[in-house]
């Protein structure tokens, strides 16, 4: 590893010093497509925009020589003519005999909500930073990418392979029509990429390994209608659900917080396993026709019946040492427990969906590839974490195949999906030098071994 390290170095001379000090140059620029991408609302759901922010990039990257494919994810979840599910996929040709590294960055962003001081949309500098809604997760990690292939065409730097860079939709509502429609159609593996950074904001100095486990499932309790004014002619699918509610507080989920994973998952107390119920529908639907004085819906007036359903939707996060199967067994016999002890007791359950642990070696030459770039840059040795939630990485890994994928980009982790989001500007130009330094040397490698 060290001769390795000696001949990147080498390889890095005083080209990478021309290099990073472009980079250094284009801080308005990368602050600027920052914006540009900011402000189109692509907010998801419902999928607003995202044609016009496919189009931006890829007319953006065509002009610099990229080779630029818009693809829709026809017929995928979410897909319909008012809401098209548009990703561009772009991608620039080296010498032969190289590899190929793939940037990858969602163009969706989860609605603004509530608490802002400024606009979401707006994009504002103050205090050297960006801020608005996907500044941080992830429009500013997609601008640092582009930033970055861009000038290591500029330098023209001679390397073997190929840069890529996708902007992908659905992210933030599971990847389906994004990154999981992609992998199936071969852009996600071997031989046409090699390597692949997800520029999520991990943070300047972090890489991110891979993410815990999911399982999201749906518990239906039964009951019998009746009216409310006699629950006893009836059997309520509500105090079922509470029995079985009552059983994942005082058993389950003490039993999770007791199992703890080796992986370096951030923020620390997400080394565990952990369950959360998502969601939780009894009895009639709230019908919303009627508006108050506000003119803001408002529920009409429910008829008294027991609940003859009630569903709940779980979120188990599972860690590296558990599997999928034990995850979901250890539900039933839950439910199977309370069928025996419980007159009236019974369930439904369904999968919703289910994804493994991931985790890329930490000696995967990507890894290596961007720590020996962050140590340039930073002049500090970069940090190794997990994810407590997936991300589009799970396509990568489970349909693309490819085990050599990492997340890493600019912004704070904990800003993302929050009011005031906001990305440093420095950390725009610092993960944009780290992400040249590590395409350039992931690229170059055999090629350069042969010119040196
Ligand atoms: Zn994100």
């Amino acid at each position: 590893m060290l001769r390795q390290m000696a001949s990147s170095h080498k390889l890095a001379g005083m080209n990478n010093d021309s290099l990073l000090k472009r980079i250094e140059a284009k801080r308005d620029e990368v602050v600027a497509l920052t914006q540009d991408l900011v402000r189109i609302p692509t907010t998801n759901p419902p999928g607003d925009a995202y044609e016009a922010c496919a189009r931006l990039l890829g007319e953006r990257l065509q002009k610099r020589g990229f080779a630029v494919e818009y693809i829709r994810a026809e017929g995928a979840p979410g897909d319909r003519d008012s809401h098209p599910r548009i990703n561009v996929v772009a991608r620039y040709e080296g010498q032969p005999g190289g590899e190929c590294v793939h940037f990858n960055s969602h163009i969706d962003v989860v609605e603004p909500g509530s608490g802002w001081t400024t606009d979401p949309f707006g994009a504002e500098v103050r205090n050297g930073r960006v801020y608005g809604r996907g500044t941080c997760d992830m429009k500013g990690g997609l601008a640092s990418s582009v930033i970055a292939c861009e000038a290591i065409l500029e330098e023209g730097l001679p390397f073997a392979g190929a840069l890529e860079i996708s902007g992908t939709v659905d992210e933030e509502s599971g990847g389906f029509a994004g990154v999981g429609y992609l992998a199936e159609r071969g852009y996600f593996s071997r031989p046409r990429v090699h390597h692949v950074i997800i520029p999520e904001p991990l943070g300047v100095d972090r890489i991110c390994l891979g993410h815990r486990g999911v399982w999201w499932g749906e518990v239906e309790t039964l009951g019998r209608i009746a009216h409310g004014s006699m629950p006893f002619l009836g059997d309520s699918a509500i105090n079922h659900m509470s029995a079985f509610i009552h059983l994942l507080e005082t058993q389950l989920q003490p039993r999770l917080s007791q199992r703890h994973t080796t992986e370096p998952v951030e923020p620390p107390g997400a080394r565990v396993s952990t369950l959360n119920i998502n969601s939780l529908h009894g009895g009639q639907v709230e019908q919303l026709f009627s508006l108050d004085a506000l003119n803001r819906p408002t529920g009409d007036l429910p008829s008294p019946v027991v609940a003859h359903s009630c569903r709940a939707v779980l979120d188990r996060r599972f860690i590296a040492e558990e599997n999928l199967e034990d995850v979901k067994a250890e539900i039933v016999a839950m439910l199977e427990e309370l069928k025996r002890s419980r007159p009236g007791f019974d369930y439904g359950i369904r999968d919703i969906m289910s994804f493994v642990p991931t985790a890329t070696p930490q000696d995967a030459p990507v890894v290596l590839a961007t720590a020996r770039a962050i140590a340039r840059v930073l002049g500090r040795e970069a940090s190794y974490i997990s994810s407590p939630g997936t991300y589009d990485q799970k396509h990568i890994v489970r349909t693309g195949k490819l085990d050599a994928c990492i997340a890493y980009g600019p912004g704070i982790l904990d800003l993302a999906h929050q009011p005031d989001e906001y990305v440093g500007i420095q950390e725009l130009v610092d993960s944009a030098k780290i992400m040249a330094l590590a395409a350039l040397s992931l690229t170059s490698g055999s090629q350069v071994a042969r010119v040196g």
